[in-house]
């Protein structure tokens, strides 16, 4: 038997593994398994090329608690160790054994894991003792025996041991009696281990008979040694993709919408699966999210730094061994690996959704709604993608008939250019309070679109900075005749100073000083068969304002009130009659003028008294945008019923 210190240059590094060293304690476990796979797959490397003979036997990594003892063990089948190497790669912590191997193997390794850092030393964060007991796969090797009460004082000692590996066995502390229950261990291999390239057994299976869990004989794996991501493309059938999405996510029912299959070897290492999913609810939207793993093991499913914001939002998982990992997210964000993985992950995606907008424009069109969402996200946040995303990003018209921006402009180009030559598209995020707007509109010849969507102001306004000469107004926000302003457009034969008086009787019957300030009256020539007063809002303040909604340093527009047009529609016989008989007088009065008396007739408008034909006209037109309720609904009823 030999005693020693670890090699270690701080007195005593064991406090600091405990306390400060990982706040996820629960990290050992994965620690632990990942030694016992890499020495399973160096094994196994060793003898593909020769230098291990014969056959390799049970490889299963196995999982056990003694509750008596309190101790957990996992154990290995994989190369061991001798004595001068666990003083090599565990007494002198600096050593990464995995490291040196990965020198020596460069190219057969495939799956070395080991870049987790403290590895082995991070057992010592929940036990007070940990013992190896290895045997190695080298000829004539004694077993050896190694103990650690977690302070730098190891004993080492020959001992026999039957099997070739390794088995570590943890004596856990008093404050850590969580992992002696079956229940958080299996809960951690299934959430860490669930994809690791080796078996990993924990106890064995069990079964529900006659309503009671009896065991089997049959061990119970925790893993799927090739998940999906693992395989090859082609030799995946969209089955075993949705098979694979339910794996990952059990608790989740409905099927994705499609996925992408990422694999790259050059400049950096990654494979991996997104899925596009199905978001019922905005509560969905964070509740799985994709996994990162590293050679099969989960790291975690905080990915915000690797891949682009608005693709977090999407299922899956992604694995590269080329991620530092166990670094700061600061750090995480400069590193070039990340932001190249980040570029790359955004090209796929996007080469993946023009394909599939190629392929089939209709199908592409049904998950249109569905997909919108992260689409639109990215193409407001990553210039990269928008450039790509203009050639399947699509919009819907009220007919439910969907085309890309480039394509509607050269369906609606001839009838809605206006007289300047602007493409004027038009909108509505609610048919049916916009409703006799959009039949005047489309009496007309235009089309319009549906954008009822959460980012589709935020894109419009994108789509009018990156196409010149296009503008996209809301139905509602002028009369039509303005919002698509021909060369023809129909005139009045009012002069301003009657219009002026139009404007101020009117005005003088708004219910109150609020209204007032909320409702701007104008005269406008409108056709004679539209309403004789309506509201419009005006399309830039209105949309400011509800992108001030989602965007910091625009609360000026937010705070604003909400204010209308309250249209006077010149045309029509209504208005008409209203110019010459109610709202003025013609009257006659003595001036004089350079010292001669004169008889001049003025137009002395009526602004006094309650004019109940004025306010039916006004409530008819707040009425028919959905703004009459209440009192002032009830009064305009009774007015109703009075004046019929
Ligand atoms: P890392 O795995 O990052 O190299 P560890 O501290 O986890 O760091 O392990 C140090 C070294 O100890 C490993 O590189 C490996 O050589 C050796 N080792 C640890 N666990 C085992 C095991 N179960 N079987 C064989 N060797 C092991």
């Amino acid at each position: 038997m030999s005693k020693g210190n670890i090699g270690v240059t701080s007195d005593n590094i064991f406090p600091v593994i405990k306390k400060f060293l990982y706040s996820d304690h629960e990290i050992f476990l994965r620690e632990l398994i990942s030694n016992a796979v890499d020495a399973t797959t160096k094994l196994k490397t060793l003898s593909s090329v020769g230098e291990v003979k014969g056959d390799l036997g049970d490889l299963r990594v196995r999982v056990s608690i003694d509750k008596k003892k309190k101790t957990l063990t996992v154990s290995d089948h994989g190369i061991g160790m001798t004595a001068e190497e666990v003083d090599k790669f565990i007494n002198q912590i600096a050593f990464s054994g995995a490291e040196e191997f990965l020198n020596q193997y460069k190219d057969k390794a495939e799956a070395i894991i080991g870049h987790f850092g403290l590895g082995f030393y991070s057992a010592f964060m929940v036990s007070k003792k940990v013992e190896i007991f290895s045997q190695s796969y080298k000829e004539d090797a004694k077993a050896v025996h190694w103990s650690c009460e977690g302070n730098p004082e190891y004993t080492m000692e020959d001992t026999i041991k039957a099997e070739r590996g390794t088995d570590i066995v943890l004596h856990i502390d008093d404050e850590f009696q969580q992992y002696l229950e079956d229940a958080t261990i299996e809960g951690l291999l299934k959430k860490y281990c669930k994809f690791l390239p080796v078996e990993i057994a924990f106890g064995k299976k069990k079964e529900w008979k006659d309503g009671k869990e009896v065991e089997l004989d049959e061990e119970n794996i925790i893993n799927d040694i090739n998940p999906a991501w693992t395989r090859k493309p082609a030799d995946l059938k969209d089955e075993d993709y949705d098979k694979f999405y339910h794996e990952l996510y059990p608790m989740q029912f409905e099927q994705p919408l499609f996925h992408i299959h990422l694999n790259v070897d050059y400049p950096f290492n990654l494979t991996g699966i997104l899925y596009f999913p199905k978001i019922k609810s905005n509560l969905d939207v964070h509740r799985n999210k994709i996994q990162l793993y590293c050679n099969q093991v989960y790291v975690t499913d905080e990915v915000e730094n690797i891949v682009p914001e608005y693709l977090t939002l999407l299922h899956g998982v992604i694995d590269s061994p080329d991620i530092p990992l166990n670094v700061s997210r600061s750090y995480l964000q400069s590193d070039n690996n990340v932001k190249k993985i980040s570029g790359y992950i955004t090209k796929k995606v996007a080469d993946k959704l023009a394909e599939l907008y190629k392929a089939d424009k209709d199908e592409f069109a049904k998950k249109w709604d569905d997909i919108k969402m992260f689409i639109q996200f990215g193409m407001l946040t990553d210039e990269k993608f928008y450039e790509k995303a203009t050639g399947f990003a699509l919009l819907k018209n009220l007919d439910g008939k969907y085309a890309t921006l480039d394509e509607y402009k050269e369906q609606v180009k001839d009838a809605q250019t206006d007289k300047d030559g602007n493409l004027v598209l038009l909108y509505t995020n609610d048919p049916d309070a916009h409703y006799s707007y959009i039949e005047r509109a489309k009496a007309k010849g235009y089309d319009v679109l549906l954008m009822d969507g959460e980012l589709d102001v935020h894109c419009m306004s994108q789509a009018e900075q990156k196409n010149e000469k296009l503008r996209f107004v809301r139905i509602d926000s002028d009369i039509i005749e303005n919002l698509i302003k021909k060369e023809d457009a129909a005139k009045d034969t009012y002069s301003d100073e009657q219009k002026e008086g139009l404007r101020k009787a009117f005005e003088a019957q708004l219910p109150s000083d609020a209204d007032k300030l909320k409702y701007t009256v104008t005269c406008e020539a409108a056709a004679a068969d539209a309403l004789p007063v309506f509201l419009t809002q005006n399309e830039f303040m209105r949309r400011m304002k509800e992108m001030s909604a989602h965007q910091q340093g625009m609360s000026f527009y937010g705070q604003m009130p909400d204010s209308y047009n309250l249209v006077l529609n010149t045309n029509h016989p209504l208005i008409q009659e209203l110019v010459t008989k109610e709202t003025s007088e013609e009257v006659s009065e003595e001036q004089e003028k350079d010292g001669k008396k004169e008889t001049v007739v003025k137009t002395v408008y009526k602004l006094d008294g309650e004019n109940e034909r004025l306010k039916q006209l006004i409530d008819i037109a707040l009425l028919a945008s959905g703004q009459l309720k209440g009192e002032a609904l009830a009064k305009f009823v009774n007015r109703s019923v009075e004046l019929l």
